[in-house]
């Protein structure tokens, strides 16, 4: 499997397919807090990446053994909607597989094109993030290609939510010292009283991002901005539950590791509870991968995490 990924068990989805429709780090955007890596692409040029008529097939082949998932999901290491074929993917799916929630996760800097919106209409949720709605604060944590703005970021998302009917979750990405101000706070309150979403999602720093530097939010820092975006309907994200079991698409554990690796940097927990394998056999591969000089650690809070080095992209 080329373009799908996964299954994972996600919190707040449910057992998720992930499909990813561009080529390794190709976005919009080159976030400081991004999991995947520095951005080697950065773009608003929509296009057919990878062949829309190869994704559908590989998805036609999956999901017609009736796989046990809840929901398919849009996203990995880019921007989904700079795909062109995206609307024909989530048509066919809708059409040929109607018990599967489609949903979307996007950086949300490119519905100021109709075409995006239009692409997008079918699917059930969207997860458009916004993290910053000054132009200071975009520049500074997303770090957008030419084009891109916080005014027509927020211009696309309120057209979005007048189009679109289903369910609108904002992800808002916290990092200390760059969104975390009175002035931001007020700012991004404001634009998401404009847009209306459903639910507004508080995240920060669970696993390496980037940028070194970048820090985690405190406790402290995520109640005070709750209480300050207080009457919106604001959630703050836990940690991943694997309550669920899950079978993943089958093929060698080496390579499901890497092309796991390749989309988020995961602890040895992690990787044994996605890919259902047993965590010390997880860790006898990742040593391995170590000395081989496929993969690195980083220690972070929540554990010792496991990165791709830059010479093994997917
Ligand atoms: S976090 Fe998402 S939007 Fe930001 S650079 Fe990474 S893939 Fe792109």
């Amino acid at each position: 499997m080329k373009y799908l990924f996964g299954p994972i068990n996600s919190r707040r989805l449910g057992i998720s397919l992930g499909v990813d429709l561009v080529p390794f780090k190709t976005c919009s955007m080159d976030c400081v807090y991004c999991e995947c890596g520095a951005t080697t692409d950065l773009t608003i040029e929509r296009r057919e990446y990878v062949p829309t008529a190869d994704v559908i097939s590989e998805l036609d082949s999956y999901l017609g053994d009736a796989p046990a998932i809840d929901v398919i999901t849009f996203s990995g290491s880019g921007e989904p909607t700079l795909h062109s074929g995206i609307g024909d993917v989530i048509r066919f799916l809708k059409e040929h597989y109607p018990k599967y929630r489609i949903v979307v996760l996007t950086n949300g800097s490119l519905f100021w094109m109709e075409d995006v919106r239009k692409a997008v209409h079918d699917a059930d949720i969207l997860v458009p993030s916004l993290d910053a709605a000054t132009e200071r604060g975009v520049a500074d944590i997303n770090r957008p290609a030419d084009g891109i703005t916080a005014e027509r970021i927020v211009e696309g998302l309120i057209a979005l939510r007048r189009e679109f009917s289903g369910e609108i979750r904002l992800e808002v990405f916290i990092v200390p010292g760059m969104n975390d101000s009175d002035t931001e706070i007020h700012a991004l309150k404001q634009a998401c009283e404009a847009i209306r979403p459903d639910s507004i999602q508080l995240n920060t720093l669970d696993r390496p991002g980037t940028v070194e530097t970048v820090r985690k939010a405190s406790a402290d820092t995520i109640a005070r901005i709750t209480e300050m975006l207080h009457p919106l309907p604001v959630e703050v994200i836990g940690k991943p539950d694997y309550s669920r079991d899950v079978s993943p698409i089958r093929g060698d554990i080496d390579e499901s590791i890497i092309r796991t690796l390749t989309r988020r940097p995961s602890t040895s927990d992690d990787l044994a509870k996605s890919l259902d394998v047993r965590t010390t056999e997880v860790i006898k591969i990742l040593a391995r991968m170590i000395d081989e000089g496929r993969i690195e650690e980083k220690v972070q809070e929540r554990g010792t995490f496991y990165c791709l080095r830059h010479t093994e992209q997917h």
